[in-house]
Protein backbone atom coordinates (compact mmCIF):
# COMPACT_ATOMS: atom_id res chain seq x y z
CA UNK A 1 0.00 0.00 0.00
CA UNK A 2 1.32 3.40 -0.92
CA UNK A 3 1.86 5.69 2.10
CA UNK A 4 -0.03 8.80 2.48
CA UNK A 5 1.58 11.92 3.00
CA UNK A 6 1.72 12.64 7.07
CA UNK A 7 0.25 16.56 6.75
CA UNK A 8 -2.02 15.04 4.64
CA UNK A 9 -3.03 12.29 6.98
CA UNK A 10 -3.38 14.64 10.04
CA UNK A 11 -5.26 17.53 7.41
CA UNK A 12 -2.54 20.17 8.28
CA UNK A 13 -0.63 22.50 6.67
CA UNK A 14 3.59 21.81 5.84
CA UNK A 15 4.18 24.44 8.30
CA UNK A 16 1.33 23.42 10.61
CA UNK A 17 2.25 25.03 14.40
CA UNK A 18 2.87 21.96 17.53
CA UNK A 19 -0.47 23.17 18.47
CA UNK A 20 -2.25 22.87 15.46
CA UNK A 21 -0.62 18.99 15.03
CA UNK A 22 -2.06 17.99 18.35
CA UNK A 23 -5.47 19.82 18.14
CA UNK A 24 -5.37 17.83 14.74
CA UNK A 25 -4.27 14.58 15.61
CA UNK A 26 -6.38 14.97 18.88
CA UNK A 27 -9.49 15.26 16.78
CA UNK A 28 -8.94 12.05 14.31
CA UNK A 29 -7.94 10.35 17.53
CA UNK A 30 -11.00 10.50 19.02
CA UNK A 31 -13.16 10.23 15.74
CA UNK A 32 -11.55 6.52 15.08
CA UNK A 33 -10.18 5.50 18.39
CA UNK A 34 -11.75 1.64 18.73
CA UNK A 35 -13.79 2.38 21.55
CA UNK A 36 -16.19 4.19 19.44
CA UNK A 37 -15.96 1.93 16.55
CA UNK A 38 -15.70 -1.87 17.62
CA UNK A 39 -14.75 -4.29 14.87
CA UNK A 40 -13.91 -2.00 12.44
CA UNK A 41 -11.04 -2.46 10.69
CA UNK A 42 -10.27 1.02 8.84
CA UNK A 43 -11.01 2.33 11.71
CA UNK A 44 -8.55 0.92 13.37
CA UNK A 45 -5.70 1.64 10.63
CA UNK A 46 -6.85 5.16 10.48
CA UNK A 47 -6.21 5.32 14.16
CA UNK A 48 -3.25 3.73 14.06
CA UNK A 49 -1.96 5.71 10.90
CA UNK A 50 -2.70 9.35 12.44
CA UNK A 51 -0.76 7.67 15.63
CA UNK A 52 1.96 7.40 12.94
CA UNK A 53 1.76 10.45 11.50
CA UNK A 54 1.26 12.45 14.87
CA UNK A 55 4.64 10.93 16.36
CA UNK A 56 7.15 12.12 13.69
CA UNK A 57 5.48 15.78 12.83
CA UNK A 58 5.55 15.84 17.04
CA UNK A 59 8.99 15.80 16.85
CA UNK A 60 10.93 18.34 15.31
CA UNK A 61 13.86 16.11 14.54
CA UNK A 62 11.47 13.37 12.60
CA UNK A 63 9.88 16.25 11.23
CA UNK A 64 12.89 17.88 9.56
CA UNK A 65 14.21 14.65 8.25
CA UNK A 66 10.60 13.87 7.19
CA UNK A 67 10.22 17.01 5.48
CA UNK A 68 13.48 16.06 3.75
CA UNK A 69 13.24 12.73 2.65
CA UNK A 70 9.81 12.10 3.13
CA UNK A 71 8.76 8.10 3.60
CA UNK A 72 11.64 7.24 1.62
CA UNK A 73 14.08 6.85 4.17
CA UNK A 74 15.53 3.47 4.20
CA UNK A 75 16.07 0.98 6.71
CA UNK A 76 16.97 3.88 9.61
CA UNK A 77 13.78 5.94 8.75
CA UNK A 78 10.77 5.54 10.44
CA UNK A 79 9.05 2.16 9.37
CA UNK A 80 12.52 0.51 9.90
CA UNK A 81 14.69 -0.08 12.61
CA UNK A 82 16.70 2.81 14.18
CA UNK A 83 14.26 4.23 16.57
CA UNK A 84 11.54 5.08 14.44
CA UNK A 85 8.08 4.84 15.05
CA UNK A 86 6.82 0.50 14.89
CA UNK A 87 2.79 1.43 14.87
CA UNK A 88 2.51 -2.50 14.50
CA UNK A 89 4.95 -3.05 17.16
CA UNK A 90 2.45 -0.91 19.42
CA UNK A 91 -0.37 -3.02 20.64
CA UNK A 92 -3.67 -1.44 20.70
CA UNK A 93 -3.24 -2.22 24.56
CA UNK A 94 -0.24 -0.04 24.74
CA UNK A 95 -2.40 3.04 22.90
CA UNK A 96 -5.45 2.21 25.28
CA UNK A 97 -3.11 2.48 28.24
CA UNK A 98 -1.40 5.75 26.99
CA UNK A 99 -5.15 7.25 25.84
CA UNK A 100 -6.26 6.35 29.73
CA UNK A 101 -3.91 8.85 31.16
CA UNK A 102 -4.67 11.48 28.56
CA UNK A 103 -8.17 11.24 28.30
CA UNK A 104 -9.27 9.72 31.68
CA UNK A 105 -7.74 12.74 32.92
CA UNK A 106 -9.74 15.24 32.16
CA UNK A 107 -8.50 16.63 29.09
CA UNK A 108 -11.59 15.35 27.28
CA UNK A 109 -13.86 14.84 29.70
CA UNK A 110 -16.77 12.60 29.30
CA UNK A 111 -15.22 9.40 27.74
CA UNK A 112 -15.85 6.36 30.07
CA UNK A 113 -15.25 3.77 27.17
CA UNK A 114 -11.09 4.99 27.82
CA UNK A 115 -11.24 4.88 31.60
CA UNK A 116 -12.74 0.87 31.45
CA UNK A 117 -9.72 0.05 28.92
CA UNK A 118 -7.01 0.76 31.28
CA UNK A 119 -8.70 -0.60 34.24
CA UNK A 120 -7.66 -4.23 33.48
CA UNK A 121 -4.01 -3.59 34.13
CA UNK A 122 -4.82 -2.84 37.66
CA UNK A 123 -6.65 -6.25 38.19
CA UNK A 124 -4.85 -8.67 39.70
CA UNK A 125 -4.98 -11.91 37.90
CA UNK A 126 -6.77 -14.61 39.21
CA UNK A 127 -4.77 -18.28 38.84
CA UNK A 128 -6.73 -20.71 37.11
CA UNK A 129 -5.71 -24.65 38.13
CA UNK A 130 -5.33 -26.84 34.81
CA UNK A 131 -8.09 -29.62 33.49
CA UNK A 132 -7.88 -33.30 34.26
CA UNK A 133 -9.01 -35.52 31.34
CA UNK A 134 -10.22 -39.17 32.60
CA UNK A 135 -11.70 -41.97 30.45
CA UNK A 136 -14.89 -43.99 31.90
CA UNK A 137 -15.77 -47.39 30.16
CA UNK A 138 -19.38 -47.52 30.03
CA UNK A 139 -21.65 -50.86 29.20
CA UNK A 140 -24.51 -50.18 26.66
CA UNK A 141 -26.55 -50.60 30.01
CA UNK A 142 -25.11 -47.56 31.92
CA UNK A 143 -25.63 -45.39 28.48
CA UNK A 144 -29.49 -46.54 27.98
CA UNK A 145 -30.34 -45.94 32.23
CA UNK A 146 -27.61 -43.41 33.42
CA UNK A 147 -25.06 -44.23 35.89
CA UNK A 148 -23.48 -42.79 38.93
CA UNK A 149 -20.19 -43.00 38.71
CA UNK A 150 -17.08 -42.75 41.87
CA UNK A 151 -13.90 -42.55 41.13
CA UNK A 152 -10.33 -42.01 42.28
CA UNK A 153 -8.60 -39.39 40.97
CA UNK A 154 -5.27 -38.17 41.73
CA UNK A 155 -5.13 -33.95 41.44
CA UNK A 156 -4.18 -31.27 42.94
CA UNK A 157 -5.76 -29.68 45.69
CA UNK A 158 -5.23 -26.94 48.31
CA UNK A 159 -2.32 -27.43 50.76
CA UNK A 160 -4.24 -27.49 54.12
CA UNK A 161 -0.89 -26.28 55.87
CA UNK A 162 -0.62 -22.70 54.27
CA UNK A 163 -4.09 -22.62 53.15
CA UNK A 164 -2.49 -22.62 49.86
CA UNK A 165 -0.39 -19.41 49.77
CA UNK A 166 2.71 -21.69 49.49
CA UNK A 167 4.05 -19.10 52.82
CA UNK A 168 5.55 -21.19 56.05
CA UNK A 169 2.18 -21.68 57.97
CA UNK A 170 0.01 -19.34 55.59
CA UNK A 171 2.00 -16.26 57.15
CA UNK A 172 5.33 -15.96 56.12
CA UNK A 173 5.18 -12.99 53.75
CA UNK A 174 6.56 -9.88 53.66
CA UNK A 175 5.29 -6.90 51.23
CA UNK A 176 6.39 -6.91 48.45
CA UNK A 177 9.64 -4.50 47.91
CA UNK A 178 9.11 -3.66 44.15
CA UNK A 179 5.94 -2.74 44.53
CA UNK A 180 5.49 -2.21 47.91
CA UNK A 181 2.30 -4.10 48.03
CA UNK A 182 0.12 -2.36 45.19
CA UNK A 183 1.07 -5.61 42.54
CA UNK A 184 1.84 -3.22 39.70
CA UNK A 185 4.76 -1.06 39.00
CA UNK A 186 4.02 2.47 37.22
CA UNK A 187 6.20 2.90 34.59
CA UNK A 188 6.81 5.93 32.25
CA UNK A 189 7.44 5.40 28.44
CA UNK A 190 8.02 7.76 25.90
CA UNK A 191 5.31 7.92 23.35
CA UNK A 192 4.08 9.28 20.00
CA UNK A 193 1.70 11.72 22.74
CA UNK A 194 5.27 12.37 24.66
CA UNK A 195 6.02 10.83 28.54
CA UNK A 196 3.45 8.55 29.30
CA UNK A 197 2.71 6.75 32.18
CA UNK A 198 1.89 3.14 32.51
CA UNK A 199 1.04 0.15 34.99
CA UNK A 200 2.28 -3.27 34.47
CA UNK A 201 2.06 -6.51 36.60
CA UNK A 202 4.45 -6.83 39.22
CA UNK A 203 7.60 -9.08 37.67
CA UNK A 204 8.46 -9.42 41.48
CA UNK A 205 5.08 -10.93 43.31
CA UNK A 206 3.17 -11.29 39.79
CA UNK A 207 0.51 -9.16 40.81
CA UNK A 208 0.06 -10.08 44.45
CA UNK A 209 1.47 -7.31 46.21
CA UNK A 210 3.80 -9.78 48.48
CA UNK A 211 6.26 -12.07 48.50
CA UNK A 212 7.43 -15.49 50.90
CA UNK A 213 10.22 -15.25 52.93
CA UNK A 214 9.73 -19.08 54.15
CA UNK A 215 8.15 -21.78 52.04
CA UNK A 216 5.57 -23.88 53.24
CA UNK A 217 7.62 -27.47 53.64
CA UNK A 218 4.78 -29.62 52.41
CA UNK A 219 3.84 -28.00 49.33
CA UNK A 220 7.45 -26.29 48.42
CA UNK A 221 5.85 -23.19 48.29
CA UNK A 222 3.65 -24.23 45.50
CA UNK A 223 0.40 -24.16 47.63
CA UNK A 224 -0.92 -27.46 45.91
CA UNK A 225 -0.66 -30.66 46.37
CA UNK A 226 -1.04 -33.92 44.74
CA UNK A 227 -3.80 -36.09 46.54
CA UNK A 228 -5.86 -39.09 45.08
CA UNK A 229 -9.70 -38.03 45.76
CA UNK A 230 -12.76 -39.79 45.41
CA UNK A 231 -14.95 -37.74 42.48
CA UNK A 232 -18.73 -38.53 42.22
CA UNK A 233 -20.56 -37.79 39.24
CA UNK A 234 -23.68 -38.75 37.17
CA UNK A 235 -23.69 -39.33 33.71
CA UNK A 236 -26.84 -38.68 32.10
CA UNK A 237 -28.45 -41.56 29.91
CA UNK A 238 -27.91 -41.31 26.02
CA UNK A 239 -24.23 -40.44 26.12
CA UNK A 240 -22.20 -41.97 23.09
CA UNK A 241 -18.56 -42.94 22.76
CA UNK A 242 -16.16 -40.38 22.49
CA UNK A 243 -18.34 -37.31 24.30
CA UNK A 244 -17.13 -35.44 26.85
CA UNK A 245 -18.33 -34.65 30.08
CA UNK A 246 -16.82 -31.22 31.62
CA UNK A 247 -17.54 -31.07 35.25
CA UNK A 248 -16.70 -27.68 35.94
CA UNK A 249 -14.32 -26.74 38.91
CA UNK A 250 -13.41 -30.43 39.56
CA UNK A 251 -9.73 -30.21 37.96
CA UNK A 252 -6.65 -29.37 39.75
CA UNK A 253 -6.63 -26.30 42.44
CA UNK A 254 -4.24 -23.32 41.89
CA UNK A 255 -2.41 -21.64 44.08
CA UNK A 256 -3.67 -19.05 46.28
CA UNK A 257 -7.05 -19.62 46.02
CA UNK A 258 -7.66 -19.44 42.18
CA UNK A 259 -10.40 -20.97 40.13
CA UNK A 260 -10.47 -24.74 40.12
CA UNK A 261 -9.53 -26.72 36.19
CA UNK A 262 -12.43 -28.61 35.22
CA UNK A 263 -12.65 -32.10 35.16
CA UNK A 264 -13.37 -33.81 31.60
CA UNK A 265 -15.04 -37.18 31.53
CA UNK A 266 -14.07 -38.93 28.15
CA UNK A 267 -16.92 -41.95 27.13
CA UNK A 268 -15.61 -44.79 26.51
CA UNK A 269 -18.59 -47.28 25.51
CA UNK A 270 -17.54 -50.74 25.99
CA UNK A 271 -19.30 -52.93 23.05
CA UNK A 272 -21.96 -55.41 24.21
CA UNK A 273 -21.25 -59.42 23.48
CA UNK A 274 -24.61 -59.47 21.99
CA UNK A 275 -26.26 -56.24 21.08
CA UNK A 276 -24.78 -53.42 18.46
CA UNK A 277 -25.49 -50.19 18.93
CA UNK A 278 -26.37 -48.01 16.00
CA UNK A 279 -27.26 -44.30 17.24
CA UNK A 280 -30.11 -45.06 19.71
CA UNK A 281 -31.10 -48.21 18.26
CA UNK A 282 -30.01 -51.58 19.16
CA UNK A 283 -29.21 -54.47 16.57
CA UNK A 284 -29.53 -57.60 17.86
CA UNK A 285 -28.60 -60.91 15.75
CA UNK A 286 -31.08 -63.35 16.12
CA UNK A 287 -30.25 -67.10 14.55
CA UNK A 288 -32.94 -69.42 13.77
CA UNK A 289 -33.33 -72.35 12.39
CA UNK A 290 -34.39 -72.60 8.74
CA UNK A 291 -38.56 -73.97 10.08
CA UNK A 292 -38.75 -71.35 12.37
CA UNK A 293 -37.90 -68.77 10.01
CA UNK A 294 -39.79 -70.02 7.46
CA UNK A 295 -43.30 -70.67 9.46
CA UNK A 296 -42.90 -67.94 12.12
CA UNK A 297 -42.65 -69.27 15.62
CA UNK A 298 -42.04 -67.77 19.15
CA UNK A 299 -38.66 -66.94 20.45
ZN1 LIG B 1 5.38 -6.76 43.59
ZN1 LIG C 1 1.62 -25.52 51.63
Amino acid sequence: MEKRDYYEILGVQKNATADELKKAYRKLALKYHPDKNPGDKEAEEKFKEAAEAYDVLSDPDKRAKYDQWGHNMGPSGFGGGGGGFHAGGMSMEDIFANFGDIFGGGGFGGFGGFGSATGGARRRRQPKGSDLRIKVKLTLQEISEGVTKKLKIPRYVQCQHCSGTGAKDGTAFQTCTRCHGSGVIDHVQQTFLGPMQSTATCPECNGEGKTITHKCQYCNGEGIVRQEEVVSFSIPAGVTDGMTLSLKGKGNAARNGGINGDLLVVIEEEPHPDLIRDGNDLIYNLMLDIPTAALGGAV
